[in-house]
């Protein structure tokens, strides 16, 4: 189903929200073009929204493949907005907000399956819940959103004028964000790995502590999809290894190239469904192993027709964005640099 939506922010200050926008866009590495001041366009996988100037604010066009993947694109503007300048989210106006009341149409509340160890590393989440399919078919990755234990859960909502309103204090929700490792729409069951390092992070202990037939929220999908290039660099930490091992599940017989995966002992890094023209390298941070250093040693292969996929540590996806895109020659559309968690939150 096609979703098309319009709406306006009432505001003076168009052209540093603007402005803003753009930036935040840029280091994000999503694809906007910047036609200011007539408009700009940030075309997501999953729709596209244009912003223009007019006399009283900003004027708000998204088109998306489902009313789902609308929301989300509604959601991102009102975010950008809040962050901007709080106050100014009263001036957003929708042309349509027929949900009012209901759950957001990204937002499901599924069940637990299954929390099982998955090697030494992971913990798998089985869960299950209704209509998976754009999440087979639209992004590789969703938020968990994890009500408080021991209370009954309460799910946001959207009010009267289109907005998500999430439950706060004791009913607040964790949210974070995972690849989802397999999907069966037709099951209607997901499959989530979890790193465990150490075992003490909010959606870890949750984890631990769940049982069959939970309920869990599920937001999304959302972003990213599998990188297509005959030459593929896959490099990432223990986070990162549910995206790779879905990356390498999908290749076609055609791609080949080199997979990096870096844990603190490289003997704990799972078992590897490797396709044949790849060559995989474990590195071991407790012996002073890199992904950075490993990179550094790679042939990336042929220009245009290579794609370098990275994730890791905040900090460190900043550092070798600059560094693919600088010393080594890559242009931005042979990359694909993600924070995944960082040391500092
Ligand atoms: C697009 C995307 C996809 C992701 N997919 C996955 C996935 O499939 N599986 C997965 O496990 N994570 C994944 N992550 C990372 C995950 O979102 C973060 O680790 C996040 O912090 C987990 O939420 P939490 O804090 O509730 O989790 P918890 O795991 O309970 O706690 C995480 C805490 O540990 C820290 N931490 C996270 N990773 C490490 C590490 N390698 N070493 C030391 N400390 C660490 C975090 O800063 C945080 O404080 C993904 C992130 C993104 C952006």
């Amino acid at each position: 189903m096609q979703s098309h939506t319009e709406g306006q922010l009432v505001t003076d200050r168009a052209g540093d929200i603007l402005h803003e926008i753009v930036s935040l866009c840029q280091s994000y590495d999503l694809p906007v073009v910047d036609d200011r001041p007539a408009r700009i366009k940030i075309s997501y996988g999953i729709g596209t929204i244009q912003l223009a100037p007019v006399a009283n604010g900003i004027s708000i066009d998204i088109g998306a493949g489902s009313e789902s993947n609308g929301f989300m694109l509604r959601e991102f503007v009102a975010t950008q907005v809040e962050a901007f300048d709080a106050a100014l989210v009263d001036g957003l106006h929708w042309a349509d907000t027929p949900l009012a009341g209901n759950l957001p149409p990204n937002f499901r509340v599924g069940q637990v399956v299954s929390v099982t160890e998955e090697g030494a590393l992971f913990q798998r989440l089985v869960l299950r819940a209704p209509d998976l399919a754009p999440f087979a078919r639209d992004g590789l990755h969703l938020r968990l959103a994890l009500p408080q234990p021991s209370r009954a859960p309460v799910w946001p909502r959207v009010d009267d004028k289109g907005r998500t309103r999430w439950p706060a204090d004791e009913d607040a929700l964790h949210v974070a964000v995972y690849t989802i490792r397999d999907v069966n729409p037709a099951t209607g069951e997901m499959v989530i790995d979890a790193f465990r390092h150490g075992g003490s992070g909010p959606t870890c202990t949750w984890l631990h502590h769940a049982r069959p037939r939970d309920p869990i929220g599920l937001i999304g999908p959302g972003g990213g999809w599998l990188p297509e290039a005959r030459h593929l660099t896959l490099a990432g930490d223990e986070t990162a290894f549910p995206a790779i091992f879905r990356i390498l599940e999908s290749a076609s017989a055609a791609t080949g190239g080199t997979v990096l995966l870096e844990a603190e002992d490289a003997a704990l890094i799972p078992d590897v469904h490797l396709p044949q023209g790849f060559a995989l390298r474990r590195l071991s941070r407790e012996k002073g192993e890199s992904l950075e250093a490993g990179l550094r040693s790679t042939d990336l292969g042929p220009e245009g027709d290579r794609h370098v996929w990275f994730a890791a540590e905040k900090t460190r996806a900043t550092a070798m964005r600059g560094e693919l895109r600088g010393e080594r020659g890559l242009s931005k559309d042979e990359t694909h640099v993600a924070a995944y968690w960082s040391a500092f939150s």
